[in-house]
């Protein structure tokens, strides 16, 4: 079931703060994004390519989809025809790859790098000392990677009810992110997008800066 009212009050709410929703419709039928569709979403986030690629063959091409999951190397052909934002590259050979198959593609692939906050051993994501490492690799060679933007940083926080330990990894995020803009390793004009807070935290993401939440379980009901 869709919850079109929650999705009214967030998207009003987000709006007028210029946060971007990100409608989290994995493992969710094709009925309940097309209801969410009619409502106006347009975009929407996906975990597995297989899904992925599925959902977009038949529904409208108007949606952004956002591949939020941890991405293979070996699957980003599947998904660069037409995937509008993937959020959670962690590691330059995977960008390199990206960006090998958005040139197949005759296209620009936007990217987010995955920034490890959490507590968690099970989620993916580099610490601050790999992000530069990898900013470094791409700027050296940025003439060989024409085919990505990279637009900022994504991150998950430890599953916990302890507010303060979810409101300093945000923090941490965020603060990296203000850090990067000073530096001569992004673009300004692009590396801007702070991914952070799902259903359980958006909250406090939004609160330490998120501009970017992803959401499934309160608009589309628990999975
Ligand atoms: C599933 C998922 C979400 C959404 O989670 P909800 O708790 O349903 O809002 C957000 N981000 C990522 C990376 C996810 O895998």
């Amino acid at each position: 079931m869709v919850d079109i009212e929650e999705w009214n009050k967030l998207n009003s709410e987000f709006e007028e703060k210029n946060i971007k929703l990100i409608a989290v419709s994995k493992t969710k039928p094709i009925e309940s994004i097309h209801e969410l569709y009619d409502a106006g979403q347009r975009d929407f986030g996906e975990n597995y390519v297989q899904e992925l690629t599925d959902k977009h063959a038949v529904l409208s091409k108007t949606i952004k989809w956002h591949f939020i999951g941890h991405l293979q190397s070996n699957k980003v052909k599947f998904i660069a025809p037409f995937v509008y934002l993937i959020h959670a590259v962690d590691s330059y050979d995977l960008l390199t790859e990206i960006n090998k198959y958005a040139h197949r593609n005759n296209r620009s692939i936007n990217v987010l790098l995955q920034m490890h906050i959490a507590d968690e051993e099970t989620k993916f994501g580099m610490n601050e000392a790999e992000i530069l490492a990898v900013l470094e690799q791409y700027k050296t060679n940025t003439g060989t990677l024409q085919n990505i933007k990279i637009c900022g940083l994504m991150g998950m926080a430890t599953n916990t009810t302890d507010e303060d330990k979810v409101r300093n990894e945000y923090k941490r995020l965020y603060s990296f992110l203000k850090h990067l803009q000073t530096t001569e390793l992004v673009d300004k004009s692009c590396f801007n997008t702070c991914s952070m807070g799902m259903s359980s935290d958006y909250k406090i993401a939004i609160e330490e800066g998120s501009n970017m939440v992803r959401i499934g379980s309160l608009i589309f009901g628990s999975r």
